[in-house]
């Protein structure tokens, strides 16, 4: 009995570390997208398709996907991250103060030189980022940064985004 007891309210107390941990990150997580949107008037987001990866991890059960157990562990990551709830948070926030948000495809971006734009997959050396051709040096999340705004920019001249439109709109409607 004694035991079962304890068993019991170890994982009350489980429970409400786990309760404890969403709220913070919860927190966190508007306390960064206030910061953003505070801070930008454009917010360039990777292209994240959370919701196909999350599906192609399941595969089914006649065919299993292929590397499912990496991908299991990718999306945990991801969605543990609270990634996904950073980002809507973002959104959200970004559509209330009238804020442009262009989503980018980041494929390649950690490849590219952010200077003269010449990919290479030996310009990426672990966290280091040297281009081969122009020999310009950052941090690789840095550099792919970089990459990810000046595709936003490029996204922008070449054509307003639909959730950028939405954000005109609030403009013109707040001006
Ligand atoms: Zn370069």
């Amino acid at each position: 009995m004694a035991r079962e007891h304890g068993r019991i309210k170890a994982r009350k107390r489980l429970a409400r570390a786990k309760e404890r941990q969403a709220n913070a990150r919860r927190d966190y997580a508007h306390k960064v997208a206030r910061r953003l949107v505070n801070c930008a008037d454009v917010i360039a987001l990777e292209k994240l398709s959370l919701r196909a990866m999350t599906r192609s991890a399941k595969g089914i059960a006649q065919c299993p996907g292929r590397n499912v157990r990496a991908k299991v562990g990718l999306n945990r990551v991801v969605l543990d991250s609270g990634f996904g709830l950073l980002r809507q948070m973002i959104v959200a926030k970004a559509e209330e103060a009238a804020r442009t948000v262009v989503e980018v495809d980041s494929r390649f971006s950690s490849q590219e030189c952010s200077r003269c734009g010449h990919v290479a997959r030996e310009s990426r050396r672990r966290r280091r980022f040297r281009c081969v051709r122009c020999g310009y040096g950052n941090h690789a999340d840095v550099n792919a940064a970089l990459v990810i705004r000046r595709r936003a920019q490029l996204a922008r001249k070449s054509g307003l985004h639909p959730a950028e439109e939405a954000g005109r709109r609030g403009q013109d409607a707040a001006a």
